[in-house]
């Protein structure tokens, strides 16, 4: 018997495939503003008694490239968005090389709130705010995910490894066929220029293995 959803369908001249996605693509978009409100009232932990703004993640929410940093910094903790001080005008940069605007990739940290002095987060914060970070994977459902220095890399691959070792590796994101890539940290990189080619190596690993369709 036919459907009376699919009776209006037809009798609206709109096919049930394109249905379908966009009313996916509505529920999508509702489920990662709800993501981000419960984000921006969180207080699972010490962190959201010092902070001025949560920095929730910005960017394109079908990009096929998710960047995961590590902590907001002052200047993300005064204007609530992921990346905007010296280090992520170095991310900036290193994405336009490949000719990327920041508009076409999808930013967000490891932690949603800013640390006090930029101390490094702590295991709890980390824990308490992972299930930010997952559902944001999961609603994105990119095709590759970077991840930019020691505390992104340790978290998302639950990993003790040095940089050394998991840089220039596919690596895969917990139980699924997202291929996964560690960088340095644009801030790393402005406190040893002299490391700054190594992300081309990074770079140019990427464009090597992962084929962005
Ligand atoms: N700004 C961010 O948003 N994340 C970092 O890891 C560093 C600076």
């Amino acid at each position: 018997m036919v459907s009376r959803k699919k009776e209006l369908l037809t009798l609206m001249k709109i096919e049930n495939d394109w249905y379908k996605d966009t009313m996916s693509q509505i529920n999508n978009d509702l489920v990662y503003d709800l993501l981000e409100l419960e984000a921006t009232n969180c207080q699972k932990c010490i962190l959201s008694e010092s902070r001025n703004r949560v920095v929730f993640g910005k960017g394109d929410k079908k990009s096929k490239i998710f960047i995961i940093g590590e902590a907001p910094g002052k200047d993300e903790d005064i204007n609530g968005e992921p990346f905007i001080g010296r280090a992520g005008k170095l991310l900036t940069e290193i994405l336009l090389s490949i000719k990327l605007k920041r508009s076409d990739v999808y930013i967000t940290n490891t932690i949603k709130c800013r640390p006090p002095q930029n101390r490094n987060p702590r295991n709890d914060e980390i824990k308490s705010c992972s299930h930010f970070l997952d559902k944001e994977i999961s609603l994105i459902s990119p095709e590759v995910i970077i991840l930019l220095g020691k505390t992104a890399a340790e978290t998302v691959l639950n990993t003790s490894k040095s940089m050394a070792e998991l840089r220039g590796k596919i690596h895969y994101y917990k139980d699924t066929k997202i291929p996964t890539l560690v960088f340095y940290h644009p801030a790393y990189l402005l406190r040893s220029p002299y490391e700054k080619r190594k992300v081309w190596d990074d770079i140019l690993f990427m464009k090597r293995e992962i084929n962005v369709s």
